[in-house]
């Protein structure tokens, strides 16, 4: 289920009640993230679906087109960027036939404009270097920081296309920056209170370099050779060789990814494997900041044992 159900269900209760106020902006987040970020900046001001689930490697997202009705009505899409949506949400956008939310339309808001990327590739890049993206890492959404710079940037894109609650959107961003910050700081904190052996991870998958440059934690090797490319025989046993000189129990990982692999490397250092939710589970009601919470909380837990 791709579609927010959430959006449904409010649909019907304007259909039930038609004296309450309607919806200024139809936003469609193409990540949960997103979408839960816009719907605090947006409150009642807005009617937010979400295009993929926090389940699905975000790279691959099935375009079906039931996503297509969505974009149709939308006012604004709010993208990732940094290309990470680039397999499958242009066909979708031009399927959708509106154009305000074409690449670079009034209705289009691209996330990964306000952020500092990292991990920018210097040379020429090449299909030899697996995934890699010409503008930098696109994973940033799992750093309350950068999080701070979209939601401030959304208010105003929110309040360009819809002046009138112009100051809601503003009112709403500042209130949820400030719990942001707060989070930022907490985080950091408990994180930096771990010695610094305790720091030492590897990952599947090259996506939490903003988390753990947030939280100070040492990203050693990724178990895919190369960003979208699976793991390899000799590449693996380069890893478990770093994480035997380097003394690293933990392999840490989203869900949507395999985990042969990295069970494996966990067995044969007596360590364990951590997963964390790919996304903000936006269709079943929980926030940006509970999501967050719930990843650091995972992360903390097993880095602290
Ligand atoms: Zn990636």
């Amino acid at each position: 289920m791709a579609m927010s159900t959430r959006c449904l269900l409010a649909f019907c209760a304007l259909l039930l009640t038609p004296t309450a106020a309607h919806a200024e902006l139809n936003v469609v987040a193409t990540l949960p993230d997103l979408a839960a970020l816009a719907e605090v900046v947006g409150g009642d001001d807005v009617e937010v679906t979400a295009l993929a689930s926090p389940n699905r490697d975000p790279h691959y997202i099935d375009p079906r087109p039931n996503l297509i009705l969505p974009l149709n009505r939308a006012d604004l899409l709010i993208v990732n960027g940094l290309e990470l949506e680039i397999g499958w949400l242009p066909p979708l956008q031009v399927a959708a036939r509106n154009g305000r939310i074409q690449t670079g339309g009034p209705g289009y808001f691209d996330a990964s404009t306000v952020v500092q990327p990292m991990e920018v590739p210097t040379g020429k890049v090449d299909r030899a270097m697996g995934d890699i993206h010409p503008g930098g890492n696109p994973h940033f959404l799992y750093d309350a920081r950068q999080a701070r710079r979209v939601v401030g940037a959304l208010a105003k894109h929110m309040a360009r296309l819809d002046p009138q609650n112009a100051a809601d959107y503003a009112r709403r961003a500042a209130a949820f920056d400030a719990k942001l910050a707060e989070t930022t700081r907490r985080h950091a904190e408990r994180f930096a209170a771990l010695p610094d052996e305790k720091r030492r991870v590897v990952t599947y998958h090259a996506s939490l370099v903003y988390l753990f440059d947030w939280l100070d934690i040492e990203e050693m090797q990724t178990i895919e050779p190369r960003p979208g490319i699976p793991p390899t025989p000799g590449h693996t046993a380069q890893v478990l060789s770093t994480m035997k000189a380097h003394d690293i129990r933990l392999v840490v990982q989203e869900s949507y990814f395999p985990r042969k692999t990295s069970e494996t490397l966990a067995r044969l250092v007596d360590g364990t494997v951590v997963v964390l939710p790919g996304g903000t589970r936006f269709d079943e009601g929980e926030g940006y900041l509970a999501h967050i919470d719930d990843l650091v909380g995972r992360l903390y837990a097993a880095l602290s044992k």
